[in-house]
Formats: structure tokens, sequence, C-alpha cells
């Protein structure tokens, strides 16, 4: 009997560091400090050292830490980002929540990420910001993004949500932008145990801003100078990320590892597989192939009891949540494809060659039948 295969394991993950985690948590009650302190500025420490940036901020979603990453870099009404529509609706509801327009633009067919080339084209008078999206654990083009921001004078703020640990040359997905913005939401490469999230950056200035912004403008208690946010990190998100940050670096090994088995096991079959730039290196939050017949194939895999996600199905410009953006079905046609034909396959950190061997086997029977 082959063994069903979850899309994502939660459960594996905390058992694998159970004592640890246990022990971390425990702490917290015991110092009655609920929200930042000590455990929180620890995990901060680490994770900007982690990145090989100066400072991480830590906040209570991926989307505050977009939010307030844009307010730093002083975005608000009357300008305009550009970002990708083939992503979570986070990235475009942060620009949203600063009175900025999300002016959007398509992908590159084999990055998945922002079409570096299509960047000009987009640039107005009123333009402050680029937003890429590492989407997948897979770097967008940094280098060219850079370029043309540095050319036009304008602010990089990474979507790193995917990304956590993923090389962009020799730098960290997150640490080569004004900002980069993580998720801890629990299904991501770094999880939670709860929502969370940070920025980093290498500019004091905008650590600063952030800090105040995340407390409700405080630098110190009562003492408030700019109107802020209630978006700080509870301490026990922050005791759970410092335990399981010590674990990033082989879980993203793992996840590669297991990608590169998926890539050998089915390169004979047609479908279209997930290829990384020179020069950078994916840590495969997702590991997304591509087929015109992606619904028939997802329902095989299903009744094989195997999980799949489709990230995502609906772009961004045409969800019913976003038609005020202006755009329509058509404008984004590498996006509306990836749309229509991509397969999130199992992939997470605990999953065994029995469980891969399982999915394989299951796609090779499907395009025999
Ligand atoms: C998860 C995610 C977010 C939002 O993070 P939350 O912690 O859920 O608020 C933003 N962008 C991308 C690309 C994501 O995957």
């Amino acid at each position: 009997m082959a063994p069903s295969v979850p899309f994502i394991d939660l459960k594996a993950q905390y058992l694998s560091l159970k004592s640890e985690l246990d022990a971390a948590i425990a702490n917290v009650p015991e110092s009655a400090q609920f929200v930042l302190g000590r455990e929180v500025e620890a995990f901060e420490r680490d994770f900007a050292a982690f990145c090989g940036s100066a400072h991480a901020v830590a906040v209570n979603s991926g989307t505050s830490a977009l939010h307030l990453a844009l307010l730093a870099l002083g975005i608000g009404e009357g300008d305009e980002v550009i970002t990708v529509s083939m992503t979570f609706v986070a990235t475009v509801a942060a620009i949203q929540y600063t009175g900025a327009k999300p002016v959007l633009v398509d992908i590159d067919p084999v990055s998945c990420c922002m079409d570096p080339d299509l960047l000009t084209a987009a640039i107005t008078s009123r333009t402050k910001a680029i937003l890429p999206v590492h989407l997948y654990g897979q770097p967008a083009d940094m280098t060219a993004i850079l370029e043309i921001a540095q050319r036009n004078g304008l602010a990089v703020i990474e979507d790193a949500a995917q990304a956590h640990g993923a090389r962009c040359g020799s730098k960290r997905a997150g640490s080569l932008g004004d900002a980069g913005c993580f998720s801890f939401y629990p299904t991501k490469n770094l999880g939670a145990f709860g929502e969370g999230g940070a920025v980093v950056t290498d500019r004091d200035d905008v650590a600063q801003r952030i800090r105040m912004l995340r407390d409700w403008g405080q630098e110190r208690k009562s003492e408030h100078h700019m109107p802020g946010f209630n978006y700080r990190m509870d301490a026990i998100q922050g005791a759970v990320l410092g335990v399981k940050l010590g674990r990033l670096e082989q879980w993203n090994a793992a996840r590669i590892h297991h990608a590169a088995a998926y890539s050998r096991r089915l390169s004979t079959t047609p479908l279209a597989l997930p290829q990384v730039a020179e020069g950078s290196e994916s840590v495969y939050y997702v590991y997304a192939v591509r087929h015109a017949e992606r619904d028939r194939l997802r329902a095989a895999l299903a009744a094989a009891d195997i999980g799949c996600g489709i990230h995502y199905p609906i772009p961004v410009h045409t969800s019913p949540a976003y038609q005020s953006l202006g755009y329509s079905p058509g404008d984004f046609p590498e996006t509306e494809a990836l749309a229509r034909e991509e397969l999130s396959l199992p992939m997470f950190p605990e999953l065994s060659t029995a469980q891969i061997d399982a999915v394989t086997a299951a796609i090779e029977q499907f395009f025999d039948d």
C-alpha cells in the first residue's frame, strides 16, 4: 500500500523538537513578559544575523511587515508601488493600506517572479517603490530590479514571506533591498505557533521608524512621536521562532534535497518542472510543477491520497476583491497561464523517501493511463 502524503505536516516538525519548544514556551508565563520583551529581542538579533542584515524588527504578521516597511519608506496617498499579480493578496493589500496605488506587472514564466523587462514601462512620475515577491522560495531577479530602481531613484521592498534563507548570489533574500518582509505564518519555511512577521533592513532610520510604528508610535512609554499601530510580536512567538531558527538551514537543505529527488524522478514526465536561475538558490516553500491538465492531475493525486495545493488559482488582478485596480483578464498572460497550470506537490522537511516515491509513482501512473 502506498503511504498517504499530506501537502504539509506541521505536527511532524513539532514532534521533532517537542521538548525544546515546550521548554521555551513554558518560560514565557514564568517571566510574565507576554508581548515583545527578551525572547523577541533575542530572536530579532538572531534573525538579522541569519539574513545578513543590520536590523530585524519583529511584528505580528507578514502583512504588518509589508505595511510598516512601506510606511517607513514614506509611501502613502498619491504614490504608486509596482508589484506582481501572481502573489498572495497580502502583498497588494499592504500597498493599499498606505493609500498608495498598486501597479501590477506580469511575471517571467521561468522564475515565476516579477519580469524586470516590464518595469520601465510601468514607472511613472508617481512611482515610489518596486515590491518584488520571491515566489515559491525562488528569488526574483534582484540584480536587474535593483539596477532599474537605482536608475529611477525608487525604493525596493522585498516580499520574502516565502523565501527565508533563499540566496540571491552571495546574499539572502530580504537583505538586498531597502527592506525585506517576512511572514512566520505556521506553514512558512520558518513558522510560529500563530501569526508573526519581521522586517529586515540595513537602514537605521527605517528600522527605528518600524519599531515605533509597530508600538503606537512610541519610542518610550507614553511618548508618541507618530500615529502608530498595535503590530507587536507576542513573546511566545519569539520563543518558538528562536528555537526553530536554529533548524532553518537544515530544514531548507531537506526541502532542496526533496526538490532534487522530485526533479530527477519527474524529468521523464510531460510536467514542466521548477527551474532555478543561475547564481540563486530556492528554498522551495512550494515545489511548483505545471501542466495543461492540472485539475485532472490534482484529482488523480487526491484519489491516491496525495495532498496538493495551487499557488495561486486566481491572480490578484482577476479577483473580485481587486476589481477597483482596473485590470482585466488578459492583461497579464504569463500570470494567467501559471494560475491555470500550476500544481504544488507535497513539500515539507520531514517528507520521507517512501512519500516522494508515492507522489512520483502516482504522477507516472496518471500519464501512463
Ligand atoms: C504569507 C504571505 C504574506 C502574508 O503573510 P501573513 O503573515 O499571512 O500576513 C505576504 N506575502 C506572501 C507572498 C505570502 O506568502
